[in-house]
């Protein structure tokens, strides 16, 4: 996917100013920058959830132009092909895990329900829940929560995930099974972009960093070239330093 010119405002605090990005497929874009610097807006922008004031948004075959009105089937279209996850997780409370990860492929792709049960449990699997099929969300650690969240996200087969911050609420020890499981998928090649500030978790997995600071993009390129240009880019060097 690809962004061109891209402003989003909210009153008079321009956000995102002039964002101009590639997202490859089938790879890892790790989003990092200090809070409030617009990383969200900008994740939350490639799933309709925010409406840029301008830019152009193309996505597989969709073309879309934020100062234009934008029609109701391409909006349903670009959610489709991108699923979000979030900080906390987003269940629904009082579904079970099988019953969240169905809803989507049944409600909204109207998939036959057996076999959308079918792979539900091999999506659980995949994400080492199997066996808390029938739980209820709050009978789950935040690790687990966050997994049935992938789970919920890699039913409706998206072309790319978007995760937003997806283990910042959780403590250090059920940080890393979240992480397994996305490091996985990175393996597989689905195509992932991801905000995070585990810059550890980002250097071992990450195609391509993009450092974002007060709406703009200060960096976009290979991961090995981030962490290298630290000796030369005081913004990039003093940001990894405030965060390690
Ligand atoms: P980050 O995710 O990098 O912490 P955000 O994208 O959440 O940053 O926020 C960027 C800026 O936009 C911040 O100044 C924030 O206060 C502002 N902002 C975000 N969402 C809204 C909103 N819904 N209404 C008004 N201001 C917002
Ligand atoms: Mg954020």
């Amino acid at each position: 996917m690809k962004l061109q010119g891209l402003n989003k405002s909210f009153g008079a605090n321009h956000v995102l100013q002039d964002i101009d990005l590639e997202l490859p497929e089938r790879a890892t874009t790790v989003i990092v920058g200090p809070s409030g610097s617009g990383k969200s807006t900008l994740l939350r922008s490639l799933n309709l959830l925010e409406r840029p004031e301008s830019g152009l948004y193309q996505l597989a075959d969709l073309q879309i132009d934020f100062s234009k009105k934008i029609p109701a089937k391409q909006v349903l279209d670009v959610r489709k092909k991108t699923g979000m996850v979030f900080q906390d997780y987003n269940l629904f409370p009082h579904k079970s895990v099988l019953q969240n990860v169905i809803e989507g492929p049944v409600q909204v792709l109207k998939r036959d329900k057996n076999e959308a049960t079918k792979e539900a449990y091999e999506l659980l699997a995949k994400v080492g829940l199997k066996e808390k099929a029938d739980f209820y969300p709050d009978q789950l650690s935040g690790g687990q929560a966050q997994r049935v969240a992938i789970a919920r996200s890699l039913a409706m087969h998206p072309e790319y995930i978007l995760l937003d911050e997806p283990t910042s609420a959780l403590d250090p020890e059920l940080e890393g099974e979240v992480l397994k499981v996305l490091a996985d998928l990175a393996n597989e090649k689905q195509s992932l972009i991801i905000v995070t500030h585990n810059l550890f978790f980002a250097r071992q997995i990450a195609t391509k960093i993009v450092f974002v600071e007060d709406g703009r993009i200060i960096f976009d390129g290979p991961t090995k070239d981030f962490f290298n240009e630290q000796q030369k880019n005081t913004r990039i060097h003093d940001f990894i330093s405030s965060m390690t």
